[in-house]
């Protein structure tokens, strides 16, 4: 596509990086900030600027956090004893809003997924270990990883490497979503629940 503007068109290649945007909705975005005052774009350079060079991640959980140890990490109202390991801290976040679990996490920055050249090596899985290791207050790993087939591969790996320490592997459990009809639920979640199944 051609542009009028030589500006227009670097911010359009550099927005349309982003994920979920194309090139038309670039524009959109651009010709918004157009739109609005110069300072609040600047705000919106500046923050971006600030984040990327102030966040990093925790030193023992690998969480985003604005200190060199998170606020989950320094709680000393979070039970020590159980781990709780995510892919990012998406995961963090939508497990801390269930408010059903209160031990700490170990985020693993990923998932095994060879198509994508993500080995083992690319996770923070020897910081797990280590940690495993260090610590022996561990007693419970809680693995909660996307139920897909790198989020399972992914599982897999974890519970065959966890296997020689004297703690307990779980993971979370796949079920019927709350509020959906059986017959609407797929057959493999489906088979999952009753493989699954609890006592009443
Ligand atoms: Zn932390």
């Amino acid at each position: 596509m051609a542009y009028s503007s030589k500006l227009i068109e670097r911010a359009i290649i550099e927005v349309a990086k982003l994920p979920g945007i194309g090139k038309k909705s670039a524009l959109r975005i651009i010709l918004y900030l157009l739109k609005q005052d110069k300072i609040e774009t600047s705000m919106l350079a500046a923050g971006l600027s600030d984040l990327r060079e102030n966040i990093q991640y925790c030193s023992i959980c690998f969480n985003i956090s604005d200190e060199e140890v998170c606020s989950i990490c320094t709680s000393i109202r979070r039970d020590e004893s159980i781990l709780c390991v995510v892919e990012d801290m998406r995961d963090v976040m939508a497990i801390e809003n269930t408010e059903q679990y209160f031990g700490k996490y170990h985020v693993l920055g990923g998932i095994i997924s060879p198509m994508d050249g993500i080995g083992p090596d690319e996770l923070n899985i020897e910081a797990l270990v280590k940690r495993i290791e260090e610590n022996s207050k561990i007693n419970e790993v809680l693995v909660a990883l996307p139920a897909t087939m790198e989020g399972d591969t992914t599982t897999f790996y974890l519970t065959k490497k966890l296997k020689e320490y004297k703690i307990k592997i779980t993971g979370i459990a796949k079920g019927v979503p709350v509020g959906s009809e059986l017959e609407y639920t797929d057959e493999i979640t489906l088979g999952r629940s009753i493989m699954n199944r609890i006592t009443l």
